[in-house]
């Protein structure tokens, strides 16, 4: 617990409340928080060195607030990963999605209004609600983790939700959400009225695409979707498949009319020039930053192998469905916090996250695999 001293007028609804976040530990085998286990290769910390040495010197100005070099960048990019070719006012940069995120939030939340999501998910969004005072509802998902669909319609015609916000695939859950559902999702909203608003008006959808680039061959992003539908809201990041998480780079694709919103509620100046040169350095070598991810896919598959010849307790580990860089894998673990203890006592840091009995781990090199494998192993012998 953190000491807030009880004479600072904290928020009363924020008395009690703890900073959230994985906890940092120092160990060997970190597999805990979907980062790339990949360091980025000498050619790309050489370019990022020149490019932030080269505007070093204009330090002393605001950086390029409109940061349209980079949004291009974003363009280029996606013409290439998702096939979709928008233009720079289509798209939008922040300090990871994690601001994306909040910024939808402040700009299409707020009093009076609620975001509807999809449980479990991702443990971040209930803290931008709480953050922007937006109301957080969630529909409940099949038990294999994907959507129900139907349920979750009545519940936006029920709510009346100002941003329905749905994973794809699903932080903790790896769930692929296939395209025909968002579809079926976004033409819901073009007519369904949030509650509290004018008439005439609709909720947005956002899909939260951090993972997307991992999903399976042959499957689109939503990004695909956003010349078609202007209440569409796809945040993406660098942070994963792209190798970039310490350098805090996430972004929003999305209709001119939503981008503008966005701007509305953005600080000043809020991606720094450093940020701007680092990225548009790493954007130079996408091939080399994203060069690992097949082979991170055929790791999640492999793992996803190997963990369904595992037994607890006499019965094979569950793994879910995943088209991301990590498995949500057990089911049936009525000890998980004590399986967690006992893998980071041999070096290995997962995460406890999601439904009760599950356990997460993400994907790393093969020589931390190969650890993971080795420790749990011995744990589920152990832990009765
Ligand atoms: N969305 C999801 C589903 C995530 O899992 C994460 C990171 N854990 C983020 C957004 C935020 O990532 P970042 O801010 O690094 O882009």
């Amino acid at each position: 617990m953190s000491a807030i001293p009880q004479n600072l007028p904290l928020r009363n609804d924020l008395i009690g409340e703890e900073p959230y976040g994985a906890p940092q530990l120092d160990v060997p085998v970190c597999l805990n928080v979907n980062e790339n286990p990949y360091q980025p290769d000498p050619a790309v910390c050489e370019a990022i060195a020149r490019r932030v040495r080269d505007i070093a010197p204009t330090l002393n100005r605001y950086p390029d607030r409109e940061h349209i070099e980079l949004r291009q960048a974003f363009s280029d990019y996606l013409a290439r990963e998702s096939n979709t070719r928008l233009d720079v006012d289509e798209l939008w940069g922040a300090n990871g999605s994690n601001e994306i995120m909040l910024q939808l939030f402040q700009a299409f939340g707020g009093p009076g209004r609620t975001a509807l999501g999809a449980d479990p998910t991702y443990s971040m969004y209930p803290e931008y609600a709480r953050d922007t005072f937006t109301g957080w509802q969630l529909a409940h998902r099949k038990a294999d983790f994907t959507l129900d669909i139907e349920a979750l319609i009545e519940q936006i015609h029920a709510v009346g939700p100002s941003m329905v916000l749905l994973t794809s695939p699903n932080n903790p859950t790896g769930t692929p959400l296939p395209m025909d559902e968002i579809e079926r999702v976004l033409e819901v909203c073009e007519t369904a009225e949030v509650a509290g608003a004018n008439a005439g008006v609709h909720p947005i959808v956002v899909i939260d695409e951090a993972y997307v680039e991992f999903r399976k061959s042959g499957t689109e992003s939503a990004v695909s979707l956003i010349k078609a539908h202007p209440n569409l809201a796809v945040s993406r990041t660098m942070s994963k498949a792209f190798a970039f998480a310490g350098a805090r780079v996430g972004y929003l694709a999305a209709s001119k009319g939503i981008i503008d919103c966005v701007r509305i509620v953005r600080m000043p100046y809020h991606l720094s020039a450093v940020t701007q040169a680092a990225a548009l350095a790493a954007f130079e070598h996408t091939d080399e930053q994203l060069s690992r991810v097949e082979h991170l896919r055929e790791t999640r598959e492999a793992t996803a192998a190997w963990l369904e010849t595992q037994t607890y307790k006499g019965e094979p580990l569950d793994v879910a469905e995943s088209g991301s860089n990590f498995l949500l894998f057990g089911g049936h673990f009525d000890k998980r916090d004590e399986i967690f203890d006992e893998l980071l006592k041999r070096g290995v840091l997962i995460r406890v996250v999601g439904p009760a009995g599950w356990l997460r781990v993400c994907m790393g090199t093969d020589e931390e695999m190969a650890r993971f494998r080795e420790a749990l192993t011995q744990v589920l012998r152990i832990v009765e």
